[in-house]
């Protein structure tokens, strides 16, 4: 029985795991689960998994719990995300980082110094923290097992491949929602055109990331971290279809990719059994009703965000932790309205060119950094509530 601490249960990710966890009540057992706002959507996941601890985003809702669910531990805020990782005996267990943007990061290392192996989805954590992260994990002797499905089909692909062999890792994007317009046409997009992704359905945040190809840049420098690879030898590339997940590259020439259906729960259950591979009832693929698979090149000039994450993790320091954080905020922004789809980059652009951060990097710089850009963001371009 493997205890899984759940980090954003109420997420789209998140509830796959759960889904995972169903299907395997003799194989994984929920300790905690966090919810930011969705206390409703917690309260079900408490009656069906009866976990041990949970946390949620307030105070308030945090009293309201207690009152409602006798023996059960309830915290609230950062204090509670890092006690719902961090819970019951260190080394044990496996923590899964769900949780969208930032936010993800201190937890994400508190998880690291429990001894406890993390499988992860919070890519922003690793594309910020990397460079405090991998050293981390050899000093605790920890495992980060990739539950993004482009990282987990490039980790399955290098299983029992010696590192110096590889040429390259290549990346796919299926090119989000807007893959078929061009720049002209992505003047008058809407959110709601924005949220409509051909293949994935996945928490609003990285559906815009997608549509803007942020989530590809992002990925890049969270296979940079991941694979401990430089980023002349990862490559990417649009593949319409969802099949292949990404594929590495093998200095004889070789090239092996991993396929299947789009569905996060494959990625998700792999990491949650790592090393072994377990019985899940995914969607077949059935290569002759397929046919045909499809991939194009992926430009700079029709996706500057994914040129501007390569410049970003090359310089890296906080130049990473700036292009996450002007982004987030963007796409916030763009959500709730306040402004277009095309500013999203000109904000991260300009962010990018406008904070040079210098001194060492530290967690405590890095959350320093990310607020501050963010605040500026919102002050700078904030039109509704
Ligand atoms: P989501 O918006 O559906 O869920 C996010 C979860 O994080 C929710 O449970 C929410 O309560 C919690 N959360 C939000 N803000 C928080 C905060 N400040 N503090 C604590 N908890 C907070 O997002 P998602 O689509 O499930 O994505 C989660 C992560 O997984 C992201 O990093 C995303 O890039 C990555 N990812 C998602 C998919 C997918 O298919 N959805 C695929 C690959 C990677
Ligand atoms: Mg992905």
């Amino acid at each position: 029985m493997k205890d899984v601490y759940l980090l954003g249960a109420t997420g789209s990710i998140g509830m796959q795991v759960l889904d995972i966890i169903r299907a395997n009540p003799n194989q994984f057992r929920l300790v905690s689960a966090t919810t930011n706002k969705r206390v409703d959507l917690l309260r079900k996941i408490i009656r069906e998994f009866q976990p041990q601890f949970v946390s949620v985003g307030s105070k308030e809702d945090r009293d309201a719990l207690k009152k409602e669910f006798d023996n059960l531990l309830v915290g609230y805020g950062k204090k509670g995300l890092v006690q719902s990782a961090t819970f019951g005996e260190k080394g044990k267990g496996i923590v899964l980082n769900a949780i969208v943007g930032s936010a993800g990061l201190e937890v994400t290392i508190a998880s690291i110094k429990h001894r406890r192996d993390v499988a992860l989805a919070n890519k922003e954590s690793l594309v910020i923290g990397g460079e405090l992260i991998t050293p981390l994990l050899k000093e605790y002797g920890v495992r980060l097992l990739p539950v993004d499905s482009e990282h987990s089909a490039i980790f399955q692909c290098l299983v029992g491949e010696e590192p110096k062999t590889v040429k390259k890792i290549i990346i796919t994007a299926s090119g989000g929602s807007f893959r078929d317009k061009s720049r002209g046409d992505l003047r008058k997009v809407t959110i709601k055109d924005a949220l409509n992704h051909p293949n994935w359905h996945m928490g609003a945040k990285i559906t815009i990331d997608s549509a803007t190809m942020m989530n590809k840049g992002l990925e890049v420098i969270e296979a940079h971290h991941l694979f401990d690879i430089p980023y002349d030898q990862i490559s990417t590339v649009l593949h319409r279809e969802s099949i292949v997940h990404s594929l590495v590259e093998f200095h004889d020439g070789s090239m092996l990719a991993h396929l299947g259906m789009p569905d996060m729960r494959v990625p998700i259950s792999y990491a949650l059994n790592y090393p072994n591979r377990a019985f899940y009832n995914a969607k077949r693929l059935d290569l002759e009703t397929l046919g045909t698979l499809h991939f194009e090149k992926l430009s700079f000039e029709r996706y500057p965000m994914l040129k501007y994450a390569y410049e970003a993790g090359k310089k890296g320091g906080y130049a990473p932790t700036v292009l996450n954080a002007a982004n987030e905020a963007a796409v916030h922004l763009f959500l709730n309205g306040s402004i277009s789809f095309l500013q999203i980059e000109q904000i991260v652009l300009q962010c990018s060119k406008q904070f040079h951060i210098k001194k060492p990097l530290s967690l405590a710089g890095i959350l320093e950094v990310d607020d501050m850009v963010k605040q500026y963001v919102f002050s700078a371009y904030m039109t509704r509530k």
